[in-house]
């Protein structure tokens, strides 16, 4: 039986699709992967070189108790080769668009405290979504279509200019940046913590 998960982000996962199949290189950031029969949020994925050759980095948290329990109580990365992840499948719950949705990118202290956050809320008025203006000082605005995908970069730069620091993608259901911002902290400090969502 699979519990329910309890965090402030829970509401979210409602709002999740069914479990799709998926190739390994392709699963993102805020999607639920399921893996080693348990499910899991993926909180920031990435590439990376190494001796061993390129890999593709998963950091994922388990989404209740019982999923932890059969894998660890913390944020934890899974990496595999290129060459491997590129042949395999995945299941993936993928999450709906959501007009009071926000994804962050979460910047973690040394010790996992919840240390900053960056915001985009979907359909929310978006300089970066729209085009440069010809005068800087009146900046142009769409409405955000891309809010996880500008998080996501945003968690790419800092994980090169500092690259032994934690950063997650994180989404939240709120109608202001603090209170989206709120459960991002509530969030980590729980994975921090209880070790899972
Ligand atoms: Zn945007």
């Amino acid at each position: 039986m699979t519990a329910m998960p309890t965090s402030p982000c829970s509401a979210l996962f409602d709002d999740m699709s069914g479990a799709l199949t998926q190739n390994r290189l392709t699963v993102q950031p805020g999607q639920i992967l399921h893996a080693y029969g348990v499910r899991l949020l993926v909180l920031s994925a990435g590439f990376g070189t190494t001796p061993f050759g390129e890999r593709q980095e998963l950091s994922v948290v388990a989404v209740s108790h019982d999923d932890a329990r059969a894998t660890y109580f913390r944020a934890w990365n899974m990496g595999l080769g290129v060459e491997y992840a590129r042949r395999e499948f995945v299941k993936i719950e993928i999450p709906q668009p959501n007009k009071r949705r926000w994804w962050m990118a979460v910047s973690l202290d040394g010790k996992g405290h919840f240390e900053g956050a960056n915001g985009h809320q979907e359909g929310a008025p978006c300089t970066v979504c729209a085009d440069s203006p010809l005068d800087p000082s009146r900046p142009n605005y769409e409405p955000c279509r891309y809010a996880l995908r500008h998080a996501w970069n945003t968690v790419n730069d800092w994980d090169r200019v500092a690259p032994g620091r934690r950063h997650y993608v994180l989404s939240a259901a709120a109608d202001t940046w603090e209170q989206a911002r709120a459960v991002a902290a509530e969030t980590c400090e729980r994975i921090r913590t209880v070790g899972h969502l």
